[in-house]
């Protein structure tokens, strides 16, 4: 979660990091290290290191050079997180439309996820970013989570408000004597079975975690392998 939140911010702060790069002349002599290191790392195919240094880059606050959103976008996609990638290809190309360096290959990276994009999207055993749902650990893929009772605080019951919770109703007859008589309502028990919880004292409300979908979103990149997990969870 906290890594897609991050990237949300990543992608409106490239654009203001990318307008004042030609002015800050700061610290470039650490950009360009850094920039050489990871494109030397995609060069030997090294995608995890060239993935870490550009993120290195993005946490320094630094100025990012033009290209570099093409080139992370790139990491992105041999690191199989797609949805990234895309997020990315497509800033990049906004923010330097077909004059960038990369434009062409900026270009077949989008082509070359359209596949892995349209898989995602097909398969339901992971998110639209292609991490793997597993059961919420909330509500144990119940969709639902049980409480005690708001209502009546998980008594079940609550006081008869015809009889004041004392089971005796008093009438006036018309001699004006005060008569005392059962509470028809509660039958004479003063109290009643909870009308919001019907007696049993439990709440069951849509589990927050999950939203009431049963599943969250692991760390684990899906396979689509559509029966891989429910063979794995039978018994
Ligand atoms: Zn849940
Ligand atoms: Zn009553
Ligand atoms: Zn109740
Ligand atoms: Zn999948």
């Amino acid at each position: 979660m906290k890594t897609f939140a991050s990237f949300i911010f990543l992608l409106f702060a490239l654009q203001g990091f990318l307008g004042i790069a030609a002015s800050a002349q700061v610290n470039l002599g650490q950009t360009d290290r850094w920039m050489k290191g990871a494109l030397a790392a995609m060069e030997r195919s090294d995608y995890q290191t060239a993935n870490s240094i550009f993120r290195s880059l993005i946490d320094s606050g630094l100025p990012l050079p033009e290209e570099m959103p093409y080139y992370f976008s790139e990491t992105l996609f041999q690191l199989g997180q797609y949805d990234n990638s895309q997020n990315f290809v497509n800033k990049y190309l906004e923010l330097t439309g077909f004059t960038g360096q990369n434009y062409e290959a900026a270009r077949r990276l989008k082509e070359k996820l359209k596949a892995p994009l349209a898989q995602i999207l097909a398969c339901e055993q992971c998110d639209r970013r292609g991490y793997r749902y597993e059961n919420c650990s909330t509500c144990q893929g119940k969709k639902q989570t049980e409480q005690s009772c708001s209502y009546c605080k998980g008594k079940g019951v609550v006081g008869c408000s015809r009889c004041g919770a004392s089971g005796m109703v008093k009438k006036v007859n018309v001699f004006n004597i005060v008569d005392f008589f059962e509470c028809e309502r509660c039958a004479g028990k003063g109290r009643l079975a909870c009308p919001n919880c019907s007696g049993t004292g439990k709440e069951v409300s849509a589990c927050k975690s999950c939203e009431g979908s049963g599943k969250t979103a692991s760390t684990a990149l899906c396979t689509h392998e559509v029966h891989a997990h429910s063979e794995a969870g039978k018994k």
